[in-house]
């Protein structure tokens, strides 16, 4: 049982690695002894992420939105430091940019680097060689990483131990509705027993979920998308497999390490999302991704991305990663990446929180150290 009636200090909502990183943090920063974490799966950090392309994002990525690359660029040396055995540095990484429907050009993709401080190089002809160079117009050597979401899991199952937090897996969230003395009441349903909770505060950090939630819940001010997803996972040929390979900026494709199954993923702009929808109250994003019948498409990945790349066809397919990827709608245009932070002023005490990358924690663990919780 959890505690009840003098209530909790903050129940947290979701157990990926948002919800893991604040709970954590609310008792290592905050002072709060009694927390909750809830998760509908049966152990931590099983959706988004684990099921997604493992970067960490150094701000090559976001030509068209300079304010995400470059809070990538400031964020990804203090993951480096908080989760040294999660990330993945021993790989070469490129990024090549295509001649025809590309929106930057290499000189542009280049100046840009430059304007956000990250490095890059012309790569050497050996690794030029690996592209059709009618194709591709340059090819740069980089400095991104990739990590390991079953170690960010096994840090997050020891911290929440070692704080004390209450764990419940295969617990849902089903409501929340305001309770005596501005606490808030939350039902939680476990099978086919239902109990409910009562908490001061509560972080709802459940991605593709967070409008889930009925009773009191407002449902957060920003729209979503969501996008069924699906990575194929390969074991690449000799000649590609210590790398990471991005083609930008279009409906191209990447290759990078895959470091919890030690494949690579490969996903392609065009048949990686295999349907979107924007969020509303009717559709629950996770059963009709469990409706969606998953077939692969990386036949059609591997005819396209072998014109670019002709060593790509002797990689051997191992298994596709389907997952429900959520974007703020508002970023369609720009690809960026920016937090939802998303207090509810209707039900005070209570907070929306959506990262949109890995890295994006720290934008967020700064959105809460400015509140007074
Ligand atoms: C295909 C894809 C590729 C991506 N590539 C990258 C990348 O390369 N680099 C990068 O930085 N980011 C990437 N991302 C984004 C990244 O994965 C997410 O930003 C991050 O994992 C989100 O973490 P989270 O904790 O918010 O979500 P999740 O890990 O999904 O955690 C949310 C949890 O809430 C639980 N939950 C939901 N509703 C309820 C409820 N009512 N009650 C109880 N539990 C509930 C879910 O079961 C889930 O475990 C990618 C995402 C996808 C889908």
């Amino acid at each position: 049982m959890l505690t009840n009636d003098s209530g909790l200090d903050a129940l947290v909502i979701g157990g990926g690695f948002y919800g893991c990183t604040i709970a954590i943090y609310l008792n290592r920063h905050r002072g709060m002894g009694s927390i909750a974490l809830i998760e509908q799966e049966a152990s931590l950090m099983t959706r988004a992420s684990y099921s997604n392309q493992a970067r960490v994002h150094n701000g090559y990525h976001y030509p068209r939105s300079f304010t995400t690359a470059y809070r990538s660029r400031i964020n990804l040396p203090h993951f480096v430091r908080d989760w040294p055995d999660a990330v993945k540095q021993d790989f070469t990484k490129l990024y090549a940019i295509a001649r025809r429907n590309s929106k930057v050009n290499a000189r542009q993709f280049e100046r840009f680097c430059h304007q956000i401080g990250a490095r890059i190089q012309l790569a050497d002809t050996s690794l030029h060689s690996l592209f059709e160079p009618r194709l591709i117009e340059s090819v740069f050597l980089v400095e991104e990483y990739a990590f390991d979401s079953t170690k960010l899991a096994a840090w997050g199952q020891g911290e929440l131990k070692n704080c004390g937090i209450d764990v419940r897996f295969q617990t849902k969230v089903i409501d929340i509705v305001k309770a005596r003395n501005g606490m808030l009441a939350v039902s939680l349903r476990h099978g086919n027993s239902e109990q409910t909770v009562l908490t001061r505060r509560i972080f709802n950090c459940t991605y593709s979920g967070l409008n889930r939630i009925g009773g009191d819940f407002p449902g957060t001010n920003a729209s979503l998308k969501h996008e069924i997803t699906e990575m194929a996972l390969i074991k690449p040929p000799p000649a590609l497999s210590k790398m990471g390979i991005t083609v930008m900026d279009g409906p191209f494709f990447s290759i990078m390490p895959f470091p919890a199954r030690d494949l690579h993923t490969f996903s392609h702009v065009r048949y990686t999302p295999h349907l979107s929808w924007e969020d509303q109250p009717s559709v629950d994003p996770y059963q009709r991704m469990d409706e969606y019948r998953h077939d692969t498409r990386v036949d059609r990945m591997v005819r396209d991305v072998a014109r670019y790349l002709p060593a790509i066809q002797e990689a051997k397919y191992v298994d596709s990663l389907f997952e429900v990827k959520t974007v703020l709608v508002k970023n369609e245009v720009d690809d960026g990446r920016p937090i939802l932070f998303e207090a509810h002023p209707n039900l005070p005490g209570c907070y929306s929180i959506l990262g949109g990358k890995i890295d994006n924690i720290y934008d967020v663990l700064e959105k809460l150290d400015a509140e007074t919780l």
